[in-house]
């Protein structure tokens, strides 16, 4: 008989694990996945292209209902699972519904931070997380409501260009000295500004929100100098804090994330987590490729075999629509590392490959990314790029062949 496998969330982590487990062990399990939010599994990564009107939100689902039926995967969505009985090895759903398992996963993912200031509480203050958000982010920009997003790295970026593109004027207020610091240094941080502010967005860089004014709606955004934004709505996109509660709560090991070792487990036998909510030497991942490399190895293992996850090394893409952002591992290049940088600016283009011991280890690319999964692979392989040091800036199509 197959054994019970329980999925709590129906996120991308979730769905691409049901996928590798079918591929490698069809039939050994018996798969129920349980998810809060009420549709199938879609992809996250694209709400900034339904905000941005790019793609409808209809076809941003992973899988249609039919492959989860196929794979015979028991679906709940809409259910929120509220407590884990680690001992009697059950969970209960909101409803008061117990289900019985012999190994959980949890794939919970994360929430979007509400920063903690005075007026957080009013009404037209968002977050931009979920397909929920985007609808409401949508209604916001079709009335042209005044919008200021606070947090300029990838996610306030696209939040900020979604709602600018469909008209409603738009603030974006960032703490730090320069935009998206954690996977930009400075030069291509500056040269993004200089691109997306024609956009119709404005950057107010080394600004702290003080509070959001305003009776029962917000009405505005005051910063700690004393300047004052006018503004209908507020959007958070200053961080993300992965979903723990439900493991913390049965006395799982959780600390910014969940626990898990290198088989992505927890520290309760047969109990997993994967994605966004798990913590892995130290580390929350907050993409989706790590998500998906820990489902492989995590199905492997279910399945019986030997795999096992070493962490990953990450890249991001900034998904602004005529502003090309690429950025992968050791980007401001640690010390003892050697960089080669390509500066253009008339042209808005940018390179900096960063180099240690030989190899590849981090790349930034503004302006043109056509090689950019090139360079990842290249520091994801780590090979010796000595032979193909002097040409690879220019990119795969000048490296000649024998040094490739
Ligand atoms: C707008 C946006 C753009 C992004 N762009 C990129 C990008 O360009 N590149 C990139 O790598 N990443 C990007 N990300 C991040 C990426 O989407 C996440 O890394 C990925 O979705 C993580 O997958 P996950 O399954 O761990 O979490 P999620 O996809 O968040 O799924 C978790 C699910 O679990 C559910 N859940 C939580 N608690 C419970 C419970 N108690 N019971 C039942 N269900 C529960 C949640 O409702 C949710 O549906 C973006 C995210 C957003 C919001």
């Amino acid at each position: 008989m197959s054994e019970p496998l329980v999925v709590v969330g129906n996120g991308m982590a979730a769905a691409r694990f049901v996928d590798e487990l079918a591929k490698v062990a069809l039939g050994r399990y018996a798969v129920a996945v349980i998810g809060e939010e009420p549709r199938l599994a879609y992809n996250r990564v694209l709400l900034s292209s339904v905000l941005a009107g790019e793609t409808q939100s209809h076809d941003i689902e992973l899988r249609p209902a039919s492959w989860w039926r196929d794979r015979g995967v028991t679906l709940k969505y809409g259910c929120r699972v509220s407590e884990i009985d680690v001992g009697r090895r059950e969970l209960k759903i909101a409803n008061e519904e117990s289900v019985a398992f012999s190994r959980l996963v949890l794939a919970t993912g994360s929430t979007a931070l509400r920063l903690n200031l005075p007026g957080a509480e009013l009404a037209g203050v968002y977050t931009f997380r979920d397909t929920r958000d985007v609808d409401l982010l949508l209604t916001l920009a079709a009335q042209k409501k005044r919008v200021v997003v606070i947090g300029g790295g990838l996610l306030g970026l696209e939040a900020a260009y979604g709602l600018a593109k469909a008209g409603a004027p738009v603030a974006l207020v960032h703490l730090m000295d320069r935009l998206m610091e954690r996977q930009l240094d400075a030069p291509a941080a500056d040269l993004l500004k200089s691109l997306v502010e024609p956009k119709g967005i404005k950057v107010l860089l080394n600004a702290n929100t003080a509070r959001i004014h305003g009776t029962t709606r917000v009405e505005g955004v005051e910063l700690t100098d004393g300047q004052r934004l006018d503004a209908d709505a507020v959007i958070f996109a200053a961080g993300i804090r992965p979903n723990t509660a439900l493991a913390k709560e049965a006395g799982i090991t959780v600390n910014r994330g969940i626990v898990v070792d290198d088989h992505m487990q927890t520290a309760a036998p047969d109990i997993f987590a994967l994605g966004e909510c798990a913590e892995h030497r130290g580390v929350c991942y907050g993409l989706v490729e790590p998500a998906y490399e820990q489902a492989r190895v995590l199905a492997r293992h279910l399945a019986g075999g030997p795999d096992s996850y070493g962490g990953s090394v990450v890249a991001t893409n900034l998904k602004v629509s005529g502003v090309s952002v690429f950025s992968a591992g050791d980007f401001m290049g640690a010390e003892g590392s050697e960089a080669i940088v390509l500066k253009d600016i008339k042209r808005g283009i940018y390179r900096k490959l960063v180099i240690a011991d030989g190899r590849l280890t981090g790349a930034v690319l503004v302006g043109d990314v056509s090689d950019a999964l090139w360079y990842l692979e290249l520091i994801r392989s780590r090979q010796s790029v000595a032979a193909i040091r002097g040409d690879m800036m220019f990119g795969r199509s000048f490296i000649r062949k024998e040094a490739a």
